[in-house]
């Protein structure tokens, strides 16, 4: 049994007020892992007052940007060093296979070394106005205390893309992440005690998203909310955000397209479209859910995808050879399942898997990967989020109607067009309503690009400059060259 993983508030490990805890598991078998500090709404307020004084009297904010920078430059470089130890406990903690968490691990290092070297780059400008004798400059300031609320898929990458912008900006950072995946953000806080921050400018606090998540959302001592997760809840954080009118990034759920036409060789789109759906067991913002393929080839596509989808290794995430592991929990398994029950019952024909497993993984929460086809355009499975390992595949005759279908949705986190024509992919792809699109690709994320939704997805940008700028106010400071009496008032 591992020790009892602790809120880090004040520069200090430390239990919650109450002495709670909750156990977290191993969504292989539903062992438990360990235990881990289950904080109340008054834990929430202490922490939230250390992140205020960090922010208002502390040293984080104006601290020089390279001395920032070298902070972030040597977390990156130890969560490499870990990175074995952080691919593991994401492993056994979310249920991953070994191969992802360990490309997570890497991509969390490269993402604090990316924003590590955004801090020191130029960010004001100089404006010319019209008059001579004044001018003007804009610089960029820190929010202030941002509160950081993240989902259990990919626990350590979630609270890199967080944590890196946030503090590379000079933000004062309050990290809540899910209850169910706390291994790995542990070790990470261990990391950044032994870096050494000043005090509260970057706190861990354990807990549910209520009281947690929703006393950061409300509190008027937060000055920006940046969250990741579901569709219901962003609307929870937004509605709990308008007290102070503070800033809300919400990235939340999708029902992404992706779009086969005829010329592109199709083994490729197949292998993007099986990685688009069950890479992260499909527990994915944007996993490519729709796969709308053009008709002259949606026969032979189809019986490609349904042979190749049954081939997939699937089994607990730590044994090296599983290709796909165990959903979240049992209660989200069930979920999943009851959504492909819909889509029998709405008449969709299940042309691949459907069910959990009957052997030894029964033990477990695994879902077999999972495709429809025929599926009414109305129904749940082709309308909701799933957030499993289940695709519809649908037929479309021409370049009009892909777009059509694609757009079809309330969601618009991404979407893909695979086609070999280049004046087509241009046109497709920018009449899609989506804020991360891919020609001949999908999934790739790189922490030099934005990374947001439109509709229903959400809005604000993580990652890249737009990440960056989202964790800073702009200043406009404008000065008077010529100093003199203004002579505004006849008798003053
Ligand atoms: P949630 O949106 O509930 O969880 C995401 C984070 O928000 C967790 O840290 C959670 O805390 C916290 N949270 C929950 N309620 C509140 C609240 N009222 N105020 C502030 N924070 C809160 O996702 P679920 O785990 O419940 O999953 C539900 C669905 O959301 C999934 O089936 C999927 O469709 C979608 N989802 C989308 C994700 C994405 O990447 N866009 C990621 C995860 C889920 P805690 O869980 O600890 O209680």
């Amino acid at each position: 049994m591992s020790t009892l993983l602790l809120n880090y508030l004040g520069g200090k490990f430390q239990p919650a007020v109450a002495g709670a805890t909750r156990e977290y598991l191993n969504p292989a078998d539903n062992s438990v892992i360990g235990q881990v500090t289950e904080s109340s709404a008054e834990d929430a307020v202490m922490a939230i007052d250390g992140a205020r004084r960090a922010f208002d009297e502390g040293a984080w904010p104006t601290t020089p940007s390279a001395e920032r920078a070298s902070k972030l430059f040597e977390l990156a470089d130890l969560i490499e060093k870990n990175a074995d130890e952080f691919a593991r406990r994401d492993t056994l903690n979310n249920g991953k296979p070994l191969r992802e968490a360990k490309f997570d691990a890497a991509d969390a290092a490269s993402c604090f070394r990316y924003f590590a070297g955004l801090a020191t780059k130029p960010h004001g400008e100089s404006i010319d106005l019209p008059d001579p004798n004044m001018i003007c400059q804009t610089i960029r300031e820190p929010v202030g205390v941002c509160g950081q609320i993240i989902p259990w898929n990919y626990p350590l990458l979630m609270a890199a893309w967080k944590l890196a912008p946030g503090l590379a900006a000079g933000n004062c950072c309050l990290l809540k992440p899910s209850e169910l995946t706390p291994w790995s953000v542990s070790l990470l806080f261990e990391i950044i005690d032994g870096v050494g921050f000043p005090e509260g400018s970057v706190q861990l606090l354990y807990g549910a998203g209520d009281p947690v998540g929703s006393a950061l959302a409300a509190s008027g001592k937060v000055d920006k909310i940046a969250f990741t997760g579901g569709t219901t809840t962003g609307r929870k954080i937004m509605m709990a955000a308008t007290g102070n009118l503070k800033r809300v990034s919400l990235e939340l759920g999708g029902k992404s397209p992706l779009i086969v036409f005829d010329d592109i060789d199709q083994d490729v789109a197949l292998d993007f479209a099986l990685f688009g759906i069950y890479a992260g067991q499909g527990e994915v913002c944007n996993a490519g859910s729709r796969i709308l393929v053009q008709k002259s080839v949606f026969d032979e596509f189809v019986a490609k995808f349904a042979e190749a989808a049954a081939k997939i290794v699937v089994g607990a995430g730590s044994d090296e050879t599983s290709e796909m592991g165990p959903l979240i929990t049992k209660a989200h398994q069930k979920k999943v399942l009851d959504f492909i029950a819909s889509g029998q019952a709405e008449g969709a024909k299940l042309l691949v898997g459907g069910e959990a497993y009957s052997d030894a993984r029964s033990i477990g929460n695994f879902v077999q990967p999972t495709a429809f086809v025929g599926a009414p355009l109305g129904s749940r499975i082709v309308r909701e989020e799933i957030f499993g390992p289940v695709a519809v595949l649908i037929p479309f005759e021409d370049e009009e109607e892909a777009v059509r279908l694609a757009n079809d949705t309330p969601y618009g986190l991404s979407g893909a067009v695979f086609t070999s024509d280049g004046g087509r992919a241009q046109r497709v792809i920018r009449r899609i309503r989506a804020g991360v699109t891919w020609i001949n690709a999908f999934h790739f994320t790189f922490n030099e690009a934005p990374w947001g939704g439109y509709k229903q997805s959400g809005f604000g940008r993580e990652l890249g400059t737009h990440g960056y700028d989202a964790y800073t106010e702009v200043k406009q400071i404008t000065t008077n060259l010529r100093p003199a009496r203004l002579g505004w008032y006849s008798k003053v």
